[in-house]
């Protein structure tokens, strides 16, 4: 089939025919899918439900290796076992680690909010500070542009390739603007390309000479252990890239299981340097006495200290593969031929990122909703919601059944399909 940009006014009416007859069959369904949750299916949490079935009813399991007793109040910094989990997820050693609660995106929260009104190690609390700003590549996490945009935080977008973020930029804020306070990264199957940083990009994270004190790396390696294929994917050890390069507390790092056993239900930890650590700890103790250490301790005996956490990853993989494989399939067959747009197909992570023609993402998720499948919404994966080129989509295959990832995944070709046309006959 020809190319859309190749065809001639006329061919583009016919086409357009076409795909609006097929797209009003699949109006007439009344449809309800939704490709826009990025979390994991019913089948993958049920993997982990062995965490709830009788892990702790032997009592010497409940004294933990310092002789804390896990059922009790302490233990702030979390359970050592826990902090061995945590450090093999993602190549650290185990008094790098502070745990808190649940949620690594809460404690994101924590750690900009404690910078806002207390400040970074003795620094002067970001809130007193002029103008201060925060690097975000772009597209990244919804959910961490919140976070920046709560606090009122200037967020300054960065340019992201297949290497990671544009690091001619990245160095240029923040060794030269002391307002520059911080850059969002997802250095691993980043959210939402999949991208992951090269060798090249993290050293040069590590040797940054960032002009304010109080500058610091937000290295949220969510999804460390989430590949799709056996192909194990490495990334340089930022901990101990940064301490060669005389920048030991440049950085924090923040992981969690949520996505290894339960959404909401894992256990989530920091790893920064002991001087980041202690600063942290300064609130954290005003903040609660202990997290739930026995959830801590549920997760230990279920992984094995973090042992058997390979295993269980291969188990969510052979889940979801199918479903990212569906969607790529549909691309591959629908889109290709015509040239309606490009994606990379990833190696790990929960999205896909579809790239249609300029200006026609917004028309496209406009498009799937009224067919009945929702999309995530145009612009979320850039600061302040503003897609400079109308052109990400997020693609999150993850949650839906097989066969609605199947006919989701064929509506959205149509919607991309049509949307282009209406484009192209638009110029
Ligand atoms: N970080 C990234 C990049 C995510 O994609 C997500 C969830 O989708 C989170 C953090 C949330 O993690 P948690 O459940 O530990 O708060």
């Amino acid at each position: 089939m020809k190319q859309y940009q190749e065809m001639a006014k006329e061919e583009l009416l016919k086409e357009k025919e076409s795909l609006e007859a097929a797209y009003k069959e699949y109006q007439k369904r009344d449809l309800h899918l939704n490709m826009a949750r990025g979390k994991p299916s019913t089948e993958q949490l049920d993997l982990a439900m062995d965490l709830l079935n009788n892990v702790l009813d032997e009592r010497d399991i409940i004294i933990m290796s310092n002789g804390l007793d896990a059922r009790n109040y302490g233990g702030l910094e979390g359970i050592p076992e826990a902090k061995q989990l945590i450090a093999s997820m993602v190549g650290a050693k185990p008094d790098q680690v502070l745990l808190h609660g649940n949620s690594s995106l809460n404690m994101m929260y924590d750690t900009v909010s404690r910078a806002m009104t207390h400040g970074i190690c003795g620094g002067t609390p970001w809130m007193k500070q002029e103008g201060i700003k925060f690097l975000c590549p772009a597209p990244g996490y919804d959910r961490h542009f919140a976070i920046t945009e709560h606090f009122g935080i200037e967020m300054i977008t960065i340019p992201m390739s297949p290497e990671g973020p544009d690091m001619d930029m990245v160095e240029k804020y923040v060794n030269n603007d002391p307002t520059v306070k911080g850059i969002w990264c997802v250095p691993k199957f980043s959210n939402p390309q999949g991208y992951v940083y090269s060798d090249e990009t993290v050293r040069r994270f590590a040797n940054l000479k960032p002009a304010a004190d109080d500058f610091r790396i937000f290295w949220d390696n969510a999804y460390c252990v989430h590949y799709l294929y056996d192909e194990v994917v490495e990334i340089p050890n930022i901990m101990d890239l940064c301490a060669k390069a005389g920048n030991p507390d440049i950085v924090f790092e923040f992981c969690s299981t949520s996505k290894v056993s339960f959404a909401g239900g894992g256990i989530a930890g920091m790893v920064s340097s002991r001087k980041n650590i202690d600063d942290a700890l300064v609130s954290m103790a005003v903040q609660t006495i202990s997290h739930d250490k026995i959830n801590q301790l549920r997760h230990c005996v279920f992984f094995e200290n973090g042992k058997k956490i390979p295993e269980h990853m291969k188990k969510h993989a052979e889940i979801l593969r199918p479903k990212f494989e569906a969607v790529l399939k549909a691309l591959d067959r629908d889109i290709t031929p015509v040239g309606a747009g490009t994606w990379v197909k990833p190696l790990g992570g929960y999205f896909i990122t579809f790239e249609t023609m300029d200006g026609c993402a917004k028309r496209t998720i406009q498009l799937a909703k009224e067919a009945g499948v929702t999309m995530t919404g145009a612009g979320a994966p850039f600061p302040y919601h503003k897609d400079p080129k109308d052109s990400c989509i997020r693609i999150a295959p993850s949650y839906p059944h097989l066969d609605e990832i199947v006919l989701a995944a064929d509506i959205f070709t149509v919607c991309v399909r049509l949307a282009t046309v209406e484009k192209l006959l638009e110029a």
